[in-house]
């Protein structure tokens, strides 16, 4: 019997990493009917994140509004996604990462018992502030998980501590499959922006974690400002994120600045070949720290924890947190170097692009039923 999987999500990144998922579910429409749910918790960003995969949600659940409080989006995608329950035989759920969809997703699916299997598992900050919500989404998700399948060794580990021995399976990241996704034509469209910018001396900023909002987004405006002037023939790309904490700011602070180039987030190819090309990466993106060791990029995380360790181990990322001179000193230590000196090449630790066809093959071999 085709059982039907309810994929649950409702961000640009979940869009991205479970892009490959879906297609690769989708190879199998005898086994599988695939029900694609966006909760729109961040809708423009994540429907048209999903069209450069082909994907279409076959249900969306408009959640998202101005401003939203977490308990004010929780409480609207809980009781709208109990109506998809309540319409549908589900054999099981598809969740990934930790964003208040996950929450969600995984919740209103263990309320009606039917399985939970989570994407991305196992990742911890061990700060439950830090980032946050996720933090504690990533580990009360875990609790009520079937399946869980972890990026890397260490989020294997991580799960173990906290008594989580059955169903976890090592699969690499759904990010580095999602880079594989997109087609030539597509990818080729983006080279007219790319041609207008310098892509020897470019350097991508992005920012938009609730940490960073406040004091801390002045701290990293002001290092960029002044990194900027100290290097007048390099440019800084900033996709300011739509979240008015973070757009209104930077946009007050880093306006008219000749080599500072500040635009509306990229699309995601349009992201992706920046990112090809870029010298440097400043961020506090966990998807872009995964990303970037595929193209030899090394990464300033805006950070001062991360759960993505394994960037840091291989030496393609660094911590600098939202602290002035760190900023400032490790940017002047790579922008000092030519572009060919600041690459590195080595294995991208977060996969090699195999992890949905892992995920889909042990779905296909374990019956949670
Ligand atoms: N991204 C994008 N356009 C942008 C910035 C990011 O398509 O302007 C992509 C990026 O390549 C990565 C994902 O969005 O795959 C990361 O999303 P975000 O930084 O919002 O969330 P996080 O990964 O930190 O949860």
């Amino acid at each position: 019997m085709v059982k039907n999987i309810l994929i649950v999500f409702g961000t640009r990144p979940e869009a991205i990493k479970l892009a490959p998922v879906i297609l690769e579910l989708k190879k199998y429409p005898s086994l599988y009917n695939v029900i694609v749910c966006n909760t729109e918790q961040q809708k423009e960003l994540s429907n048209q994140t999903l069209e450069f995969f082909n994907i279409k949600a076959d249900i969306k659940l408009d959640c998202m509004r101005e401003n939203q409080k977490l308990v004010d989006i929780q409480s609207r995608i809980m009781l709208k996604l109990q109506e998809v329950f309540s319409n549908n035989t589900i054999y099981a759920t598809i969740v990934q990462g930790d964003t208040m969809s996950v929450l969600c997703g995984a919740l209103v699916s263990f309320y009606n018992k039917v399985p939970v299997f989570h994407i991305e598992a196992g990742l911890r900050s061990n700060d439950i502030f830090e980032p946050f919500p996720e933090e504690a989404i990533r580990a009360m998700v875990s609790k009520i998980t079937t399946l869980h399948f972890a990026p890397t060794n260490d989020a294997v580990k991580a799960l173990k501590k906290e008594g989580i021995n059955k169903n976890i399976f090592m699969v690499g990241n759904t990010s580095i499959d999602a880079l594989k996704c997109l087609s030539d034509e597509i990818m080729q469209k983006t080279n007219k922006f790319l041609d207008t910018l310098n892509k020897d001396k470019l350097v991508l900023v992005t920012i938009h974690r609730r940490e960073n909002h406040g004091d801390r987004l002045n701290f990293i405006c002001k290092a960029i400002k002044d990194i900027a002037s100290k290097f007048k023939d390099h440019s800084f790309l900033i996709p300011v994120h739509p979240n008015p904490n973070v757009k209104i700011k930077i946009y007050k602070e880093l306006s008219n600045i000749s080599n500072i180039i500040l635009t509306e987030p990229l699309e995601y190819p349009m992201l992706i070949n920046v990112m090809k090309n870029s010298k440097l990466i400043l961020t506090d993106s966990g998807g872009i720290q995964e990303e970037a060791p595929s193209f030899n990029v090394p990464i300033l995380v805006l950070r001062y924890e991360t759960e993505r360790i394994e960037g840091i181990n291989a030496g393609f990322s660094k911590l600098v947190g939202a602290d002035y001179n760190k900023i400032i000193n490790e940017t002047t230590n790579i922008l000092i170097k030519n572009k060919e000196e600041t690459r590195i090449y080595k294995d991208n630790p977060y996969g090699n692009g195999n992890a949905s066809a892992n995920i889909v093959n042990i779905i296909g071999k374990i019956d949670v039923i």
